[in-house]
């Protein structure tokens, strides 16, 4: 809004500071997800070039750069931007992994992919199922910001574990001739993952029956089948 800018999880300080000035803007605050390198690692060059810079990042494990700990409850504002964030615990990807809502607006870091979830990097799948479950049940035109772009690979992986899905099969054209434009398949929207995201679809019979033949498994709940679909994902 106007001049004023924030960053979500800045891997790289490079592609935000040459975003700043060719966009004449003033960076007012950094938001981190989790301790990954891939999204902290542009802290140290930023707090160089803007020593005031506010950094709200999980409280644990200490980010070098975050001087701004925050958790579940927590809000984080920016007035000059007319945003509030509430502060979500979403862990699973790793055990303290949080996310930003200001109002229709999710920054999920590595939790919520479009068409895909997180990995397994430090917390447990029960954690990351629930975590999905609570990202799910926000207001369903609530727009997803993922910190990467790996759509297009998820969507493979979900065709294999959900064969029939029409919706699906519509987002992945989309998306294809997106990228062979060089255009982001991001935002999604709420809505639409929960359409066509094998990881919040463990309660859908065909998925069900595709982990069962795929694993050997016979998932009775919707965490035993999510526990199984994450493991096949690993290995796909
Ligand atoms: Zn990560």
């Amino acid at each position: 809004m106007g001049n004023h800018a924030i960053v979500i999880d800045p891997g790289d300080a490079r592609p935000v500071t040459d975003w700043l000035v060719e966009h004449g803007l003033r960076l007012d605050g950094v938001l981190i997800t989790h301790h990954h390198s891939d999204h902290t690692g542009g802290l140290p060059a930023l707090l160089d070039a803007f020593p005031e810079l506010v950094v709200h990042g999980p409280t644990s494990p200490p980010i070098d750069g975050v001087n701004r700990p925050v958790g579940e409850g927590d809000l984080v504002e920016f007035p000059s931007l007319g945003l509030k964030f509430d502060v979500l615990a979403v862990p699973g990807h790793t055990a303290t992994h949080i996310a930003y809502l200001a109002d229709d607006l999710l920054f999920p870091g590595d939790t919520l992919f479009s068409a895909g979830c997180g990995r397994l990097l430090g917390g447990t799948a029960e954690q990351l199922n629930a975590s999905l479950r609570r990202l799910a049940a926000l207001p369903g035109h609530t727009r997803v910001y993922c910190t990467h772009e790996y759509t297009l690979a998820n969507l493979a992986f979900a065709r294999a574990a959900e064969p029939h899905n029409a919706e699906r099969d519509g987002w992945l054209e989309t998306c294809r001739a997106l990228r062979a434009n060089q255009h982001p398949t991001l935002p999604s929207t709420i809505e639409r993952e929960k359409r066509i995201n094998p990881f919040l679809r463990t309660d859908e019979p065909e998925l069900i029956a595709s982990v069962a033949a795929e694993t050997g498994l016979n998932p009775d709940d919707s965490l035993a089948c999510f526990t199984a679909l994450r493991a096949w994902k690993d290995r796909f």
